[in-house]
C-alpha cells in the first residue's frame, strides 16, 4: 500500500527551487516529505526518481471532450464561426464516439504531464446522463481526474446574437430553425438524474453544470443551473465575455455586462469559474473576485479564434483565483498545458510595456496548479505536493534537453518545457504513465478507432459541412462588423 519515491528533486515554484527529496505515499496520499533516506516502512515499493525533477499535476481548467474527435478541422475561424460549425464537426456522435472524443484528449493530457481537468463537453439538444457517463468513464479509463460539466442552453447561436437570423435567406433560416435546443426543463431534468445517479468515484471524476455562454441562456435556464449547483455541491462554469462579439452582444441585451447579468441572477460565488474572461472591465473583475470566483485563461485559444488577450495581472490584482486551461481540440488544437503556460507568461509581457505589471513565472505555475485545482473544487486535495494531497505527480527527465542545464526551475518550467521531458504521471499513487508510455489505455487501439470513427462522421455529416459553407458566408460578415464597433461606445449605447 506504501510507496517511497527516493532521490527526486521536488520544486517549489515560489522559492524557484528544486531540493532533492523523499516522498512517502500511502494509498493514494502524500503522507511524509523528508530529507533523502527518510526512514520508510519495510514493506514500501521503492521508486527511483533520481535524475527526476517532481512537480505537482498539472490541471487543465478549460477544455472540451467533444472538441477531439474534431482536431484540425479549422484554420481561419472565429469563435463566431466555431460555434457556427458545431453541428458539423461535433454532431451525429453515438455514445461510444463521446466516450472516444474525451478519451482521446484525457491520453494527450496525461501524456504531457496533466493529471486533472474542467471538462465541459456537448451534446445535442440536450445533455444526457448516458451521454455523461460515457465521457466520464473515458476519464476513469484513463486514470486521470475530472470535472465534466455539460453545456446547456436553450437559445441557438442564431438566435442569442440579435439581427443574425434577419440577414439570414428565408432558406438558410428554415435550415437553421432545425437546430434548436431542447426546451429548458429538458436539460435541467436530464442534468439531475445524471447527478442523483453518477456512478463514478466523485474524488476521481465528478459533475458540474456548464450554462455554456449567458446569452444563450434563458434567465430560467441560469437560475436552475444555479440551484442544481447548490442542491449538489458542484461546481458551475460559463464562457463569459470570451469575444467582443459577447461582450457587445451582452450589453445590447441586457443593458450591462454579462457579468453584471448573472450577479443579478446568483451565479457569482466560490463554486463559479468564468471561461476566457478576455473582455471583462475592471467592475466585472472585482465582482468576481469579492465573490471569491474564477477565471479558467485559456491564452491559446483566445489569440487562435482572434478574441485577444485576457488580463491575468489585472485578474489577480481584483483577487481572482486564475486557473490555467487549453480550451478544446477544436479551436487550440492541443491540450498541452506547459504550452498554456509559456503562453500566458508571454501575453502578459505583450500586453504593455511596464514590466511591473507583467505576470511572473512563479504566478502561472501556481495558476497552471493550485489555481486550477480551485476552479475545479479540488482545493486542497490537488494542485500541490505537500502531505495529504493527493500523490499526483508529474516526473521530468532532468536528462533531457529542456533542463540542460538547470539554473532556475520555475522559469524552465513555464518557458522551456514543452511536455518533451515527462517521463512517468503519477495520479492518486498510481503509475498512469510509465516511461513515457501509457499504463491504462491500448494508444494504438485508439487510433484504430478514431480513424473508423472519424470517416463514419465525415460522410453522416456531409450536409452539416455543406449548411456550415452557406452560413459562414453571411456570419462570417456579420459577426466582425459587430466586433468593429468601438467597446467603448457599445457600453454607451448600451447604456452600461
Ligand atoms: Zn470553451
Amino acid at each position: 500500500m506504501a510507496t517511497i519515491i527516493r532521490g527526486g528533486r521536488l520544486l517549489e515554484a515560489r522559492a524557484r527551487r528544486a531540493e532533492p527529496a523523499d516522498l512517502l505515499i500511502t494509498g493514494d496520499t502524500i503522507t511524509e516529505i523528508g530529507a533523502p533516506g527518510m526512514p520508510a516502512p519495510s514493506d514500501a515499493t521503492v521508486l527511483d526518481a533520481r535524475g527526476k525533477l517532481l512537480h505537482p499535476g498539472l490541471i487543465n481548467a478549460h477544455t472540451h471532450a467533444h472538441g477531439n474527435l474534431a482536431k484540425g478541422m479549422g484554420d481561419r475561424w472565429t469563435l463566431e464561426l466555431l460555434l457556427t460549425a458545431g453541428p458539423w464537426i461535433s454532431g451525429g456522435r453515438t455514445l461510444e464516439d463521446k466516450h472516444l472524443s474525451a478519451k482521446i484528449g484525457a491520453v494527450e493530457m496525461v501524456m504531457k504531464g496533466c493529471t486533472a481537468s474542467y471538462d465541459l463537453p456537448l451534446e445535442f439538444p440536450a445533455p444526457s446522463a448516458e451521454g455523461l457517463q460515457a465521457v466520464g468513464s473515458a476519464y476513469a479509463a484513463v486514470g486521470m481526474r475530472a470535472v465534466i460539466a455539460p453545456m446547456v442552453a436553450d437559445r441557438t447561436f442564431f438566435e442569442a446574437i440579435p439581427g443574425l437570423m434577419d440577414v439570414l435567406t428565408p432558406a438558410l433560416q428554415q435550415d437553421v430553425d432545425k437546430l434548436r435546443l431542447a426546451p429548458w426543463k429538458t436539460s435541467v431534468d436530464n442534468m439531475g438524474r445524471a447527478l442523483r445517479e453518477w456512478k463514478l468515484d466523485r474524488d476521481q471524476v465528478r459533475l458540474g453544470v456548464a450554462p455554456t455562454i449567458p446569452h444563450h441562456c434563458s434567465d430560467d435556464l441560469i437560475r436552475a443551473c444555479v440551484a442544481l449547483s447548490s442542491e449538489h455541491g458542484v461546481g458551475l462554469h460559463t464562457h463569459v465575455a470570451e469575444s467582443k462579439v459577447q461582450a457587445i452582444v451582452g450589453l445590447q441585451r441586457y443593458g450591462k455586462t454579462l457579468t453584471a447579468h448573472l450577479e443579478d441572477l446568483g451565479v457569482l460565488g466560490p463554486r463559479f469559474t468564468v471561461a476566457h474572461g478576455v473582455w471583462l472591465d475592471d467592475d466585472d473583475m472585482r465582482r468576481l473576485g469579492d465573490r471569491g470566483a474564477s477565471v479558467a485563461h485559456n491564452p491559446g485559444s483566445n489569440m487562435r479564434l482572434g478574441n485577444g488577450f485576457a488580463d491575468m495581472r489585472a485578474m489577480l490584482d481584483r483577487r481572482v483565483n486564475v486557473g490555467l486551461g487549453t480550451d478544446g481540440a477544436n479551436c487550440s488544437d492541443n491540450l498541452n498545458l506547459y504550452e498554456s503556460m509559456r503562453l500566458a507568461s508571454f501575453v502578459s509581457k505583450a500586453q504593455r510595456p511596464d514590466l511591473e505589471r507583467w505576470v511572473t513565472t512563479d504566478q502561472v505555475v501556481l495558476a497552471a496548479t493550485e489555481g486550477s485545482a480551485r476552479a475545479l473544487g479540488f482545493e486542497g486535495a490537488i494542485g500541490r505536493l505537500a502531505p495529504g494531497y493527493k500523490a499526483d505527480i508529474v516526473f521530468l527527465d532532468l536528462g533531457h534537453p529542456n533542463w540542460i542545464p538547470l539554473n532556475d526551475p520555475t522559469n524552465q518550467l513555464v518557458h522551456t518545457e514543452d511536455g518533451g521531458a515527462v517521463a512517468h504521471v503519477m495520479i492518486g499513487g498510481r503509475m498512469v504513465v510509465q516511461d513515457r508510455r501509457l499504463t491504462t489505455v491500448d494508444v494504438a487501439a485508439l487510433a484504430r478507432e478514431a480513424e473508423a470513427a472519424r470517416e463514419r462522421l465525415a460522410r453522416l455529416n456531409a450536409p452539416g459541412r455543406e449548411l456550415y459553407e452557406r452560413l459562414a458566408t453571411v456570419v462570417g460578415r456579420f459577426c466582425p462588423g459587430l466586433a468593429h464597433v468601438p467597446y467603448h461606445v457599445a457600453r454607451y449605447v448600451g447604456g452600461a
